[in-house]
């Protein structure tokens, strides 16, 4: 692995004959990759490729499968020393676990944590993250700096609360202004994407829902928020406003193609189609369904009526592989056993979930997520590259 390091970390022209390619119609043999400048420039026949570029660099991997890598839709880098806290507790940890645990970060722990997230998310087959926003007092210029140190492409939502649920909550003016100022620090950043971000949609006024839901979408940037994960926020909204948390997202006008709806595992036929009809977003996070949530998603049915959906880890284990893993296995015994749907998506489904879907509903189609032939530049989960290495392939 350090010889390919060495040789990605090459500015010359550099084609990669793996013995399989993934490509969206299945594994090929004979194809290969042309990298320019740590980008993916080119995919083709591999005794084409060599022809049209006689002066590119060789490398042969037989034994190897190269494969867009996987993309986390929802995690929260600077949860990293809380996880051994998190398994059986009862609903909503985030009130008595990550909005005390983030608020204590100083800059050097926010780094610190984020560094450590970000080498498990490369380790465990993502090139790619959505980082949901931190609760810590600021300081998101140091996550910034973690994950582009580690190679990791970051979305870095910044939390916009107006009422509560974050260290700092600042007033309606300085927070649209620090809001602003995100979006504008890191656009056209090769590597990291900025985001929106409201923890829960109890945790702003209707007016910030809204106004922040819209900024995203002026920037080309997505918002996200959790939404109708645990039975007391459920019950919180009905009471407060006859509403369940995304019907009242909806109601507000806070829903969207930009919209990144973490969880989403309550829902009801109704909220399925507000889903469907706004082109909302929604992270599946099956592995946080069993460690602390309320239910499984029924992402079987979301993809049945076209909701757009990947898969997320929100922060508990970063393996690519098992989260595909647990995406299929709780749809099984959620919902395929009980219907006789002995297939429940097959393996497919759950690789496009965790790539080129992760893609679209993290705001990354055009950068990452998917092979295809003589396109834009994919991502490649081996290409994981260290503090010395060039810019990263994601
Ligand atoms: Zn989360």
């Amino acid at each position: 692995m350090t010889d390919l390091r060495q040789a990605f970390a090459s500015t010359e022209n550099l084609i990669v004959a793996p013995g399989q390619l993934l490509l969206a119609s299945g594994p090929r043999t004979g194809m290969a990759v042309l990298l320019q400048d740590g980008r993916f420039a080119e995919i083709a026949e591999a005794a084409d490729l060599r022809t049209r570029h006689p002066g590119a660099g060789w490398i042969e991997l037989p034994h190897h499968l190269m494969m867009p890598g996987f993309i986390d839709t929802h995690t929260h880098l600077t949860q990293s020393l809380g996880k051994s806290l998190v398994f059986g507790e009862p609903s909503e940890i985030f009130r008595r676990i990550w909005v005390p645990l983030e608020g204590s970060l100083d800059e050097h722990m926010v780094y610190l944590s984020s560094k450590l997230a970000a080498l498990e998310c490369l380790r465990g087959g993502f090139t790619a993250a959505v980082d949901a926003g931190t609760r810590s007092a600021g300081h998101v210029g140091r996550l910034a700096d973690a994950a582009r140190e580690t190679g990791l492409r970051v979305v870095i939502g910044r939390i916009c609360n107006d009422l509560g649920g974050s260290a700092e909550i600042a007033d309606r003016h300085t927070i649209l202004r620090t809001a602003e100022a995100h979006l504008a620090q890191y656009d056209g950043d090769p590597l990291i994407h900025p985001s929106l971000a409201i923890s829960i949609p109890e945790a702003a006024s209707d007016r910030m829902l809204r106004d922040v839901s819209t900024m995203a979408v002026e920037a080309g940037a997505i918002f996200q928020t959790h939404v109708n994960e645990h039975l007391a926020a459920v019950e919180r909204s009905l009471v407060a406003g006859g509403r369940r948390p995304l019907e009242h997202l909806a109601h507000v006008g806070a829903l969207g193609p930009q919209t990144l709806i973490a969880h989403s595992t309550l829902v009801t036929p109704s909220e399925l189609n507000i889903l469907r009809d706004t082109g909302t977003a929604v992270a599946y996070n099956p592995v946080a369904s069993v460690w602390k949530g309320n239910a499984v998603a029924p992402a079987l049915q979301m993809q049945a009526l076209g909701i757009r959906f990947g898969l997320g880890t929100d922060g508990t284990r970063s393996d690519g592989f098992r989260l595909m893993d647990a995406a299929e296995s709780l749809q099984r015994v959620s919902y395929g056993l009980a219907s006789g749907d002995s297939s429940c998506g097959a393996g497919w489904l759950w690789l496009e979930a965790a790539t080129r879907m992760a893609a679209d509903a993290s705001g990354l189609a055009a950068v990452t997520g998917a092979s295809r032939r003589v396109l834009p530049p994919i991502s490649c989960w081996w290409t994981s590259t260290g503090p010395n290495s060039p810019p990263p392939t994601t």
